[in-house]
């Protein structure tokens, strides 16, 4: 008995010792800038840049292989805070993409929800509740806006409402610093 518990315990030492080797010996190293540059996405995972989702764009981004004006939900203010990260010229949204929108939230008209669950799976943070046959409705608070529950809706009773900007959502706007003209603009 003694003789099995101690070679089980050795045997659990070797494992432990080959595994935190292999730990620290194939870490993937982090680009500490892709983190910078995901902190300036707006986290809405909505795939509008062509990405799967904002990390993935922030990477192409650190890569040089993705340009910064690709981001609608994140706007004008996001391709300027990208571009001071960055150190680059900022520029207007990508070419032949949708304008930077106001913030909006889904709303779901729970009459004629159906509760096929569509919308439920096709959001990318969970905001939205329901069951089978149930009624659906959307936490408004964790909504970002992205839109990619409307498409999936059988019955269209989903609407983007746009949000009424008070206390609760005013934020400070980056102010932007025009170079060229030396003139502070921080134009809503
Ligand atoms: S509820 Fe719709 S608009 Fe809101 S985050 Fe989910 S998928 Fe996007
Ligand atoms: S996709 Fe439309 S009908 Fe289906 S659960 Fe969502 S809101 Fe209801």
């Amino acid at each position: 008995m003694l003789t099995a518990i101690l070679i089980m315990s050795g045997l659990a030492l070797v494992i432990g010792v080959i595994l935190g080797f292999a730990a620290i010996q194939f870490k993937a190293e982090e680009n500490p800038l892709v983190d910078k540059i995901d902190a300036i996405l707006p986290q809405t995972q909505c795939g509008q840049c062509g990405f799967p989702g904002c990390r993935p764009y922030a990477e192409a981004i650190s890569r040089g292989e993705a340009d910064i004006n690709r981001c609608p939900p994140g706007g004008d203010e996001g391709i300027h805070r990208l571009a001071d990260l960055l150190g680059m010229d900022a520029k207007p949204l990508g070419d032949g993409q949708a304008q930077a929108k106001a913030k909006s939230v889904a709303v779901i008209d729970e009459q004629r929800c159906i509760g096929c669950t569509l919308c439920l799976q096709a959001c990318p943070v969970d905001a939205i509740v329901g069951a089978a046959k149930q009624m659906h409705t959307v936490i408004a608070k964790q909504c970002t806006g992205c839109e990619l529950c409307v498409a999936p809706c059988p019955v269209e009773c989903i609407t983007m409402e746009a949000l009424t900007e008070d206390i609760t959502q005013w934020k400070w706007t980056y102010p932007r610093y025009d170079i060229k003209n030396s003139a502070l603009s921080t134009d809503r």
